[in-house]
């Protein structure tokens, strides 16, 4: 028997619309917060119980984006520059023979509303509607591991952009109630500079558009510096 069926207990709301733009790993924007809503028959308050005693979780997910998109053995990361080539299971890519992911989130809290079961969540690398398999939590005794060795990523990405914003951007993100973080959200992901890496070498002012929740944020970028230019609700 070389083949498991697994059921999906539930799904991402993210803030994160498209692949475009999400961070590479969880915690690196701790402002990234959305939910993990769970399904019937998971949502139901005893497959919880005790859950609130832990900080964070593992989420074992299925990267439902690209799924159908097969995997090779070896894989670019961008993290090197897109160059060079490295065995996929000595990278955390998308694309695997298996496409599942493993992310670390920050548990806020638990809401039941309208019936749903909702664990919300923060520090988010997941794509709005990601399928979830299975829920751990995380234990600092035994997964916290300072003296381990990260390979060629072995600290989390450092870039040297800077990000301003424009008047209305501003006054938009000011004007919306309902995400307080809209603004450090849009700053830390322009920072990371989620451009991919042939885009980086490319001279001139580029124009870049990214949605976040139900924003469409529009940017400039010109060297090391982002600019975000306009703002715009989405229909
Ligand atoms: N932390 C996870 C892991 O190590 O398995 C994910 C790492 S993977 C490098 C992170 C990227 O996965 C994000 O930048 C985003 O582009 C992509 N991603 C997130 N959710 C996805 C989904 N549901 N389907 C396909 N790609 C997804």
């Amino acid at each position: 028997m070389n083949q498991y069926q697994f059921n999906v207990i539930g799904y991402i709301k993210s803030p994160y619309k498209q692949k475009f733009a999400i961070p590479r790993q969880p915690g690196l924007i701790p402002e990234a917060s959305g939910q993990l809503i769970l399904e019937t028959p998971y949502a139901d308050d005893a497959i919880v119980r005790g859950i609130e005693a832990f900080s964070h979780l593992w989420l074992v997910f299925v990267f439902h984006e690209t799924a159908d998109k097969g995997w090779s053995p070896m894989v670019r990361p961008p993290r090197l520059g897109g160059n060079t080539r490295k065995g996929v299971f000595a990278t955390r890519a998308t694309f695997r023979p298996n496409p599942i992911g493993l992310s670390v989130v920050k548990l806020d809290g638990v809401a039941r509303k309208n019936g749903q079961l909702i664990l919300q969540i923060s520090g988010l690398d997941l794509l709005d509607d990601t399928p979830i398999l299975d829920i751990k939590p995380y234990l600092p005794y035994s997964d916290a591991l300072p003296a381990a060795s990260g390979g060629f990523a072995d600290a989390a990405p450092q870039t040297a952009m800077t990000v301003s914003i424009s008047e209305q951007a501003a006054a938009f993100c000011e004007q919306q109630q309902q995400y307080p973080q809209l603004r450090i959200l849009i700053e830390k992901v322009l920072k990371q500079d989620p451009r991919p890496p042939y885009k980086k070498q490319r001279d001139g002012v580029q124009q870049y558009g990214m949605t976040l929740y139900e924003y469409n944020i529009k940017w400039t970028v010109d060297g090391e510096h982002n600019h975000v230019t306009e703002i715009i609700k989405l229909p």
